[in-house]
């Protein structure tokens, strides 16, 4: 397409999400299946000080801007045993090996993707998170299970489980790049544009190369939905024109 000069807007943009492990420095891979499953079940998230940083089960956007605000812009998802095995089987089926996990315990929290297990003392002192902090977080959650009000951040009730057994597990959650978010101009007749704003007869855009569907952040859920209506605008009009 280069030949063709096409106008771009806000090419430089790009959005970042959460639920990223750190497998490699700067390379993350996503958890947000499992991570999404384990705050259904009640999972909550921390930081190094031990204390929660959002309603859990609040849009991930919110998350991701939390997790921006903490010390080494990190957090940790807190799991009991029931809700862990969901973890694990949900991050088996998405991208994630059995032998990279184990590899991943193996480490003890020494270095990146954290993962690890043990009592509430244990993994609070692998992962460097404030451990009486978090005894003191995991009891105030815990009131707000049993009286179905979540006094921190206002969680919807149907989130609040109360955790199982004296066995836990912590995974580091980063933010991470996502995707790209500008692309090419184009009016409502998803025509392309050239860089001197000309208008090129025979081309039409549609889906993600198009700059300007998205804003700073993308349309939540929505992508398909503007591939697919764009898609068919963009057809609907090159017929219209053969006609
Ligand atoms: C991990 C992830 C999760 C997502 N989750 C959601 C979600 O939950 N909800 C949602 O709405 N959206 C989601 N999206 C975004 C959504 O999937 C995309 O915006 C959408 O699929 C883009 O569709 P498209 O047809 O514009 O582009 P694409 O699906 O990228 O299609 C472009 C096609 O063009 C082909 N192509 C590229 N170059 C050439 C070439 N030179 N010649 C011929 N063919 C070429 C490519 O191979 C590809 O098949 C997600 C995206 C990702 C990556």
């Amino acid at each position: 397409m280069s030949p063709l000069e096409l106008q771009t807007r806000n090419i430089g943009w790009y959005k970042v999400y959460p639920h990223g492990v750190e497998v490699e420095p700067g390379i993350a891979k996503l958890t947000t299946y499992a991570s999404k499953k384990a705050t259904d079940m009640g999972a909550i998230y921390v930081n190094k000080e031990g204390h929660r940083i959002v309603d859990e089960s609040d849009v991930y956007a919110k998350l991701r801007n939390a997790v921006l605000e903490q010390t080494d812009k990190m957090a940790f998802l807190l799991m009991d045993q029931r809700t862990w095995q969901e973890f694990y089987y949900l991050l088996t089926l998405h991208d994630f090996t059995e032998e990279e996990i184990q590899q991943y315990f193996a480490n003890d929290g020494q270095k990146s993707p954290i993962f690890v297990h043990g009592s509430l003392k244990d993994v609070a002192q692998k992962a460097g998170i404030d451990a009486e902090q978090l005894q003191e977080t995991l009891n105030n959650y815990e009131s707000y299970t049993v009286q179905g009000k979540d006094e921190d951040f206002g969680r919807d009730p149907q989130f609040l489980h109360s955790y199982e057994g004296n066995e836990f597990y912590v995974v580091e959650q980063r933010d991470r790049f996502a995707t790209t978010l500008g692309g090419f101009v184009t009016e409502a007749d998803l025509k392309l544009r050239t860089k001197d704003g000309k208008e090129i007869s025979n081309i039409w855009g549609a889906g993600e190369v198009i700059g300007g569907a998205n804003g700073h952040d993308s349309m939540p859920s929505m992508m398909n939905t503007w591939s697919i209506s764009s898609g068919y605008v963009a057809a609907n009009n090159a017929l219209l024109q053969l006609k």
